[in-house]
């Protein structure tokens, strides 16, 4: 499966479970959002298959269309619980070996680099607090309308790179990361240091399936 696929001018890397440990306690965070949506009287009817970002979407509509102006505190406040556990997180976080060496190698071959994360600033330079010397970009949920899994978060990254979909690469371990690349046209790269094993990751459909990001250099010309 190591064939070189295509040219690339551009990586573009999810953060948790990708570049770094993942250690964001999601069962807990999860938790933390439906108290709070109870304390609005927002049952968890219809809200297990949603990510904790939509599920807060979904928790706000719901009591903005029962107790309108209630949504925005709710908004606030499951956002700082959010932040809270991924803060948490990144204190127990780590880069993975090899990461800085890796980023500087493409630096190095001219390919431009990207972090699209879910994730808050805060948290991924908690982990990563030189992220600016070995990164172009980064694109967190405050950096755009709508995350990923939705194809606007990959498209910001590209715009801000100023790369063309077919010359980019999107590496992540979760399903969702290689959807989002799919969905958008770039080579879509799956990691088993996260989140999804290899066939969760193939069956998303990942162009490629690698031990590590840090691999990612045996695509590369
Ligand atoms: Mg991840």
């Amino acid at each position: 499966m190591h064939r070189r696929i295509r040219t690339l001018n551009a990586v573009v890397f999810d953060f948790d479970g990708t570049l770094a440990l993942l250690n964001v306690d999601f069962k807990a965070m999860r938790l933390d959002i439906l108290g709070l949506a109870a304390s609005y009287g927002i049952s968890d009817d219809g809200l297990e298959g949603l990510f904790v970002l939509e599920m807060i979407a979904e928790i706000r509509r719901r009591i903005g269309r029962d107790a309108p102006g209630r949504e925005g505190a709710f908004a606030d406040r499951a956002l700082q619980l959010v932040t809270d556990r991924e803060l948490a997180g990144a204190a127990r976080s780590a880069l993975f070996p090899g990461v800085r060496e890796m980023l500087a190698e493409l630096r190095r071959r001219g390919v431009k680099r990207g972090i699209l994360t879910r994730n808050c600033l805060e948290a991924v330079t908690a982990v990563f607090p030189d992220i600016g010397n070995f990164s172009e970009a980064v694109v967190t949920r405050d950096d755009t309308e709508r995350v990923k899994p939705h194809p606007d978060h990959i498209r910001t990254m590209l715009r801000i790179l100023n790369e063309k979909p077919a010359r980019a690469a999107m590496v992540g371990d979760h399903p969702m990361d290689i959807r989002v690349g799919k969905e958008v046209g770039a080579l879509s790269v799956g990691v088993l240091t996260g989140y999804a094993g290899a066939s969760d990751l193939q069956a998303a459909g990942a162009d490629l399936i690698l031990e590590r990001a840090a691999d990612i250099t045996v695509c590369l010309d």
